[in-house]
């Protein structure tokens, strides 16, 4: 597939070429015809007295000189459709993503969320992803979120942090609804951790200073709130390790725990982590538990999006997903109560075990 797209291509670069080649030759021939006529009629001019010599050498060069541009232009003329496609493709996403409201900046959110009949669409598609969620995060607890694949938890994520591009219904923190918060004012109050983490090529630091102006402190000491201090030291160049294009030189784990590191900088209001744990060892889910539980002793409200059970014992509340809407929530408990019984027993793989039954 991709010879063949790569030979259309090469085909109609090199058409392309031919004809900024033929033009260009079509541009040369002219001036050079353009000159000769004129030289010619100055020329013939002189003879019959009406021109001095001096006047048609004069003329000749004013001559080339003004058909300069248009040869010019005629070697650009690539360049030149090149800037009006940009151009265009630029204006159309701009009317498309029109400049949002600068919103407020007002005191740094508790960490009390409210979701009110929430709703998240996406083009293209008839049912919405999410309808009609509505709970109460209290600040300070941490809340998972579980469901079985497709339940719409990731979507529930993003909505969460006001960066899911179509939704209906309030997302809100402290009373103020989250598209009216000043996006630069409350970055530094949230920590996200995607499902893919999402690293950018630069070092360690950089990622965990959220590319920033980086604060070696508060890296280190979100590295160790993450547990991951140690591992980051034993690399060969500690912090200022590159971690390459999307963070491809980091095993898949070690990604997730710099992720988790990043999330954590600067100790944000909000953490909302979807699968964390999915390709961390003993090890590195023991350190997660224990910066998710120091989180919440410094007063930060956690959602926590996972299939696997082992972390439910650290959640106070639990909101269970399915097909968009809301099945349970409540406190672990009550949800945990109201799942199928099979789900605590542990004797199915915890991505179906969690799965939230009609109770
Ligand atoms: P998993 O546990 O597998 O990560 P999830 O519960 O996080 O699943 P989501 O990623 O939120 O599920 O997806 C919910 C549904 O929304 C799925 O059916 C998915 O196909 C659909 N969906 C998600 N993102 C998009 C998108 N950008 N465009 C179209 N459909 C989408």
């Amino acid at each position: 597939l991709w010879q063949k797209q790569h030979q259309r291509y090469m085909a109609l670069f090199s058409r392309s070429h031919d004809t900024t080649a033929r033009m260009q030759s079509l541009g040369k021939f002219l001036q050079y015809l353009l000159q000769s006529l004129s030289l010619g009629a100055g020329a013939w001019l002189v003879i019959r007295g009406e021109l001095s010599p001096g006047a048609m050498i004069a003329s000749n060069a004013l001559m080339s000189r003004a058909t300069q541009p248009l040869n010019t232009l005629v070697g650009s003329w690539r360049n030149v459709l090149s800037t009006r496609t940009a151009f265009l493709r630029l204006e159309n996403l701009l009317e498309r993503y029109p400049e949002q409201n600068v919103g407020v900046a007002g005191p740094a959110p508790s960490g009390r969320i409210e979701l009110r009949q929430l709703a998240a669409h996406v083009a293209g598609r008839q049912t919405p992803i999410l309808q009609d969620v509505s709970a109460v995060f209290p600040a300070g607890s941490i809340i998972g979120v579980l469901g079985p694949s497709g339940s719409g938890k990731s979507t529930l994520a993003r909505a969460l942090l006001g960066i899911w591009p179509e939704t209906h219904g309030d997302v809100l923190y402290d009373a103020v609804p989250v598209a009216a918060w000043n996006r630069d004012d409350l970055g530094p109050h949230l920590g996200y951790l995607p499902q893919d983490v999402e690293l950018f090529e630069g070092t360690i630091a950089e990622n965990v200073a959220r590319f920033g102006t980086p604060d070696s402190d508060q890296v280190i000491e979100a590295c160790k709130r993450a547990g991951v201090h140690e591992m980051v030291l034993r690399f060969p160049k500690g912090y200022d390790t590159p971690v390459g294009e999307g963070g491809s030189f980091l095993s898949g784990g070690q990604r997730q725990r710099i992720g988790l590191a990043r999330a954590l900088y600067r100790d944000p209001k909000i953490l909302v982590l979807d699968e964390p744990n999915a390709n961390l060892d003993d090890v590195g889910e023991r350190a997660m538990v224990q910066a998710l539980l120091d989180a919440r002793e410094r007063g930060s409200t956690v959602v926590l999006i996972t299939h696997r059970r082992q972390v439910v014992a650290i959640m106070d509340h639990i909101l269970a997903l399915r097909d968009g809407r809301v099945t349970h929530f409540g406190t672990r408990d009550e949800v945990m109560t109201a799942l199928q019984p099979a789900a605590l027993a542990g004797a199915n793989p915890p991505a179906a075990g969690l799965a939230p039954q009609a109770s």
